[in-house]
């Protein structure tokens, strides 16, 4: 099948990556002249990691095994810590951090020279029941048999075929990737800081560099754009270590403010559909939005028959439940976790362990081996 993939971001290029490895004619359009290498880094679990393995992406040389993860309150009492070598025993895969840039690149890598095509706005869509036409802002144009919208949360795709805008959460994140000799930078555990009115971030995110952020409610003036470090040290710099050393080392910060879709039954028409943060774009405290992207790439490359609108629909049905749930969570991780956390303190390992590795098989098409929920979100 001949199909046109809008967008080479990770969706996208996971979704390309998918549906040749699958035997399909793909072709990608992207707007951006090259990929865009911004970003930070992301957190890979174990449901994105073993996508990445059926696709053939290798990450060797690049990111962060990721041997746990903890908690601590702003003054230093430990809240919870995970286990991550528990869960890689329990679901094959663990977790990796890893710069944007780098996934984006090897995602890339496997590709042949002619199927992403760098600046290429798509403008226009025109579909009818033998196939679809794409309409480029340079005045070029590309037959399929399907379109895959990846064009991330503002998607032209979604506007043109089902509509729904994502609406702020309130919520936004200042960060940055930072070369760095802090031990957590070449360690093996991330760290989250919480305390009153905001949570901090470390990890490693291989080759030297740390990854740091701060998620903070958005739209007040406390933080603005114009000040970001200045701020963030006034307000931060008196919490555990490490948050005041790599503030400290800090010069700027990027600010990403948090939206979330609601996750629509249906996500396109007749030979149209969504993956990655244009059907559901999601705040980003579970570290899920690429891991679900992926799993988007992996469900649909096994799915898409010559019953095109069958099997799209077949698609969205089976990703939108479980895409519901952790979109739920990430929301209310992010609005409760100050005010419920510092209720918390010393949680045992074992069972917090089970307890997440439980969660992110719930809330992955690919870890509960397709298994119907039996519970609408
Ligand atoms: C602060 C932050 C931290 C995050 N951390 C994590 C994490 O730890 N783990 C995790 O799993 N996820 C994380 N995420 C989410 C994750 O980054 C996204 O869910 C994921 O990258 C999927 O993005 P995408 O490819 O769908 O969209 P995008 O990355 O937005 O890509 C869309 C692409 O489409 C192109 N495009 C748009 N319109 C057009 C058009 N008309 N024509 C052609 N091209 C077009 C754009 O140029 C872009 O390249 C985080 C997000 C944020 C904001």
């Amino acid at each position: 099948m001949r199909v046109v993939v809008v967008g080479g971001g990770v969706a996208g290029l996971a979704t390309a990556r998918g549906l040749r490895v699958a035997g399909h004619e793909v072709v990608l359009l992207e707007r951006s002249p090259v990929l865009r290498p911004s970003g930070g880094a992301l957190t890979l679990w174990s449901n994105g990691l073993r996508v990445l393995d059926e696709f053939g992406v290798d990450l060797i040389g690049v990111g962060r095994e990721i041997d746990s993860f903890e908690a601590w309150r702003s003054t230093g009492r430990p809240i919870w810590r995970v286990d991550v070598t528990a869960i890689r025993q329990r679901l094959g895969r663990g977790a990796v951090t890893i710069p944007r840039s780098r996934l984006v690149e090897r995602l890339a890598t496997g590709l042949p020279p002619d199927v992403v095509r760098f600046g290429c706005q798509v403008v226009g869509i025109e579909a009818n029941r033998q196939g679809v036409r794409v309409l480029c802002a340079d005045g070029s144009d590309f037959e399929a048999d399907v379109v895959i919208g990846a064009d991330g949360h503002r998607s032209l795709v979604r506007r043109l075929f089902v509509g729904g805008v994502a609406k702020p959460t309130g919520w936004a994140t200042w960060q940055g990737l930072v070369e760095s000799e802090h031990p957590i930078a070449t360690g093996a555990v991330g760290v989250n800081v919480i305390g009153p009115g905001g949570v901090a971030g470390f990890l490693p995110a291989g080759e030297g560099l740390l990854q740091w952020w701060f998620e903070v409610p958005h739209g007040s003036s406390e933080i603005a754009p114009w000040s970001p470090v200045e701020k963030l040290r006034a307000r931060f710099g008196s919490w555990r270590s490490p948050v005041p050393e790599v503030l400290a080392g800090v010069t700027d910060a990027e600010l990403f403010p948090h939206a979330r879709h609601r996750v629509l039954r249906v996500w396109g028409g007749e030979r149209t559909t969504l993956v990655g943060d244009s059907a559901h774009v999601m705040p980003p405290a579970l570290a899920q939005g690429a891991n679900q992207s992926l799993e988007d790439a992996w469900l649909l490359a096994k799915l898409l028959s010559d019953d095109v609108s069958a099997s799209l629909r077949r698609y969205e049905s089976a990703r939108r439940r479980r895409v519901a749930i952790v979109s739920r969570l990430a929301l209310l991780a992010t609005t409760q976790q100050g005010r419920s956390w510092t209720r918390f303190s010393g949680l045992p390992t074992r069972p917090t362990t089970w307890v997440y590795g439980t969660g992110l098989r719930a809330s992955s098409t690919l870890l509960s081996g397709g298994r119907r929920l039996r519970r609408r979100w």
